[in-house]
């Protein structure tokens, strides 16, 4: 029996939220979005999985060159794009696609001759105003992309919306509009995080980038990933390692922050920061304990996190305790520790070891 934290992945769910993906967006082809490994996911196990993906997207070339060496042959889209001349004769190689979202970028483009055309992605700001061109500069930047030896004639637009996670914020329209009106005729649009799939129309367009979605978590802060058809992924659990019969008055871990206010079982798992669990995560943050809600009590530690038991008298130890994932949201637990289900997921640590079940690539698309 494994007593340390695990994280399973579910590829099965991860299929099924691809096939949310394809419902509400069927006409536009996907980029799969799996950098920061596949936030925490396994960025390789996930390729295999998702295989039914048009392409997929990573942050860095480094990321890129990782998938290409496990063999991924499908398009690769470089978000962040590349930043020096070796970058781009290894993009070149590996026919990876870049985002073009400053002109030091295209300059570096138009430096150099590639043994391979390469795609290019103008990314343009139309809101976020953090990485982007100014549309102001969209015609003679594809002018120049145009007349560019290395860069394939068929250019793309693509820009991030920045507030998609909110259905009433008109933003989002506005932007999609915005790279709209830049584009013509034979340019692929590329828009859709999973907030603009699921709540924006208007950013279905050629191509969208789903990432949180495929992960089962939902974008929105007031809608839940089951109201939208979809499955957590990651379940991340560990097992109690001991329970203790505190007197009342007694002060739980470091800090003695809490205290308790009669006799009670106090269980201890074997989880802490040093595998990725939040720190700040306060009291009454809930788990399951063998299936049945419990919470946190005093401080996380490293290595382990202490557990109200009141609630559960038959607890004992070597008892299953599941941090987030099935049957256990792992947006609520981001809620409790103030932050979004993403950090949550990009921050399991490498101690803790990934078991990946129904691990398979999915049927080919007819
Ligand atoms: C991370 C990222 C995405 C995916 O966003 P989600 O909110 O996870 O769907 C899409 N596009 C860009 C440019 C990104 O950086």
């Amino acid at each position: 029996m494994l007593i340390g934290p695990q994280a399973l992945i579910d590829h099965s769910a991860l299929r099924h939220n691809l096939g949310v993906v394809r419902r509400h967006a069927p006409a536009s082809k996907v980029w799969a979005v799996i950098k920061a490994d596949a936030y925490g996911h396994g960025m390789e196990q996930a390729a295999i999985s998702l295989s039914n993906a048009d392409g997929f997207a990573v942050a860095r070339i480094a990321e890129a060159l990782r998938l290409r060496q496990s063999g991924v042959d499908k398009p690769i889209l470089v978000l962040a794009g590349a930043f020096a001349i070796d970058e781009l004769a290894e993009a070149a190689h590996h026919r990876l696609e870049l985002a073009v979202h400053q002109l030091e970028q295209l300059a570096l483009l138009e430096h150099d001759s590639l043994e391979e055309q390469l795609r290019a992605w103008i990314k343009v700001d139309t809101g976020m105003h953090r990485l982007g061109l100014d549309p102001i500069d969209v015609p003679a930047v594809v002018k120049r992309l145009s007349a560019c030896p290395s860069v394939h004639p068929q250019l793309g637009l693509m820009t991030h919306l920045a507030n998609a996670d909110d259905p009433q914020d008109p933003l989002s329209d506005l932007q999609c509009e915005r790279l709209r009106a830049l584009a013509s005729t034979g340019q692929a649009l590329n828009i859709g995080n999973s907030g603009g799939i699921l709540a924006f129309p208007s950013s279905r367009v050629d191509w969208v980038r789903p990432g949180i979605m495929l992960y089962g978590s939902s974008p929105f802060p007031r809608r839940s990933a089951d109201a939208l058809d979809l499955k957590p992924v990651m379940t991340l659990k560990t097992r109690l390692i001991a329970i203790r019969n505190q007197r009342r008055g007694d002060r739980i871990g470091y800090g003695g922050t809490y205290r308790c206010t009669e006799d009670m079982p106090v269980g201890v798992a074997a989880i802490g920061y040093g595998d990725g669990y939040p720190r700040h995560a306060p009291d009454n943050t809930p788990v399951l304990v063998a299936g049945t809600r419990a919470c946190l009590v005093g401080r996380v530690s490293m290595d382990s996190i202490t557990l109200d038991l009141r609630g559960i008298p038959e607890a004992s130890p070597g008892d299953e305790v599941v941090l987030w994932g099935r049957g256990l949201p792992a947006e609520e637990i981001a809620r409790h520790a103030e932050t979004i289900s993403y950090e949550l997921f990009c921050g399991v640590t490498a101690r803790v070891p990934k078991e990946h079940l129904e691990l398979s690539s999915g049927r080919n698309r007819s």
